[in-house]
């Protein structure tokens, strides 16, 4: 039942991202193409603005952390030396019935994930017959049920974690087998054996005449800073501890795409891979965990939403890595990645490359090869959960419902939209006069059409803060009435106060300082 309503709670946000201009299929007129989409008009708004809260966070608010931008293309060689050719894989298993793929781990995953729901339903089942004098705590460490339940969720999470750690292919279709995991679609066992799959998308460089060269669309951002390393930190003069910071397209051949952007072939990812002493890198890890949290929370969406979610298998470069996952309509889903990278891929460059690439630390007097902290976040995982959260079909005290996108403001694709009560008395070029004077630092749009209800509710659902209306008054006064998008309530405010007003609660600069 609970899933049912999940997917159609999922199901309504993606029809609402397209009719409302913020997410299309790609390629919807050839019927799409799989795990791809294209931003539309609010979209590209409120994708540039997650962006630039993120940019602004690192390279404003840190003197030691600086941007680039890299190329997609690489040479290949990088790739060998990252680990990707080798190892950036997912184990993949088909259902022979269906024809579906999955990947064998998420399978395992969504098994453990049952026993976690089960556990707190008990929880939640004993809270409200308890009432008040509940003890959660105590009641987790002593009812036989979840104690139970536990037993069993680690039981399986530990043969789990070890066949993925000794990358054991059979013991994981074991584990699928003996918890009789079943296709969603069949409904059976009929499973293949699992196969590793690269996630690299491959293609050519250069004509065949010439000799041309196979390479990839990178899978992440972060090789970029590593090759610039030497670049940055000598044309910037940059000392340890200091960040690079990048924003750009990566590219996986994911082999279940679901879940609408959650899971997508083309993406975008925000990395900044911070260099740090050898030695330190486990106290930087702590330090860009919190820092990393705070960005997410200052956004106001709920800090119940976030929890951290340590890793099982460390990648083949990592010794200690965490997620920070949000309550997906689907669950609690990994947004951002935060890795201890240690020296690995500066080391595996300075191999593969022959040059040698180290830091001269001058308070220490010696050369090492720095050690990494790497903060990776999707900025199409962000875009959906702000999606997610800020969607809500609310109830009317008149009986009617609308549709309100309660996105953060300062990330809203239009920050005020200027209407004028009539289309008649001078009352329209009245709102143009005040979009003209609002429209260098705030994106506003004008709407004259329909009736002033309907326009309140267009704003609404692309999650518009100010709706402001001018009427025939406003002629006399120099005044306009003010809606806020969330609470509905209006107020008059003279046009002289209105920059003040809506700076006050979309400006970027209120949102950074809550970060230092
Ligand atoms: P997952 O386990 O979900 O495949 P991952 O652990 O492989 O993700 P990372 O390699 O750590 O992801 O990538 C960092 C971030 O990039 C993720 O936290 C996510 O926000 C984003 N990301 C990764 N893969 C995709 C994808 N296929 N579509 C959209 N965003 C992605």
């Amino acid at each position: 039942m609970a899933q049912v309503k999940q997917e159609e709670t999922l199901k309504k946000i993606v029809s609402h991202a397209k009719e409302y201009g913020f997410v299309f299929p790609s390629s919807e007129i050839y019927d799409g193409l799989g795990a791809v989409y294209d931003y539309g008009q609010n979209g590209v708004e409120l994708k540039n603005n997650i962006k630039r809260y993120w940019w602004s966070a690192m390279t404003l608010l840190h003197d030691n952390i600086v941007g680039i931008d890299s190329a997609i293309f690489m040479h290949p060689t990088i790739w060998k030396a990252s680990g990707h050719v080798d190892a950036f894989n997912d184990p993949l298993i088909d259902n022979r019935d269906s024809k579906k793929r999955y990947r064998a781990d998420v399978l395992i995953e969504d098994e453990i994930a049952k026993f976690d729901d089960k556990i707190e339903k008990e929880v939640a089942k004993a809270a409200k017959r308890f009432g008040d004098s509940f003890d959660a705590a105590l009641f987790r460490t002593t009812n036989p049920r979840v104690l139970e339940h536990v037993a069993k969720r680690d039981e399986l999470h530990n043969r789990y974690k070890a066949a993925m750690e000794a990358n054991d292919l059979a013991e994981l279709k074991q584990i699928i087998l003996d918890y009789g995991i079943v296709c969603p679609i069949s409904g059976t066992k009929n499973w293949t054996d699992v196969r590793q799959f690269n996630l690299m998308f491959k293609t050519e460089m250069g004509s065949t005449a010439d000799g041309s060269m196979n390479v990839y669309l990178r899978p992440e951002t972060a090789q970029g800073i590593f090759v610039n390393f030497l670049n940055v930190q000598k044309t910037g003069r940059m000392r340890i501890p200091f960040g690079i910071a990048q924003i750009g397209k990566a590219f996986r051949n994911e082999i279940v795409a679901r879940q609408f952007i959650f899971r997508m072939r083309e993406f975008e990812q925000m990395e900044m891979q911070f260099f740090v002493r050898p030695g330190e890198e486990l106290k930087w890890f702590a330090q860009w965990k919190e820092a990393r949290l705070k960005w997410h929370k200052a956004l106001g969406m709920g800090d119940e939403k976030y929890r951290f979610h340590d890793h099982d298998k460390l990648a083949h470069y990592a010794n200690a890595a965490t997620d920070i996952e949000f309550r997906m309509p689907f669950g609690f889903k990994e947004v951002e990645g935060i890795h201890s990278r240690t020296n690995f891929d500066l080391s595996q460059h300075e191999k593969y490359s022959g040059k040698k690439i180290q830091y001269f630390d001058p308070e220490l007097n010696q050369s090492y090869t720095p050690y990494v902290i790497e903060t990776s976040i999707g900025v199409d995982r962000m875009f959906l959960s702000i999606l997610c959260s800020s969607y809500e079909e609310q109830a009317l005290d008149n009986g009617e419902t609308r549709v309100v996108l309660h996105l953060p403001k300062q990330l809203a694709p239009v920050k005020a939209c200027v209407m004028p009560l009539v289309r008649k008395d001078g009352l329209p070029d009245k709102a143009r006069e005040i979009v003209n004077m609002l429209k260098f630092d705030y994106a506003c749009q004008y709407d004259e059409k329909d009736s002033i209800g309907k326009r309140y509710r267009r704003q609404d659902a692309v999650g518009t803060p100010f709706c402001i209306t001018v009427d025939h008054q406003t002629l006399e006064d120099n005044t306009v009435t003010i809606r806020h998008r969330d609470s509905m309530e209006q107020e008059r405010v003279a046009i002289a106060d209105l920059p003040a007003l809506i700076d006050k609660e979309v400006s970027f600069k209120e949102l950074l300082k809550k970060l230092v």
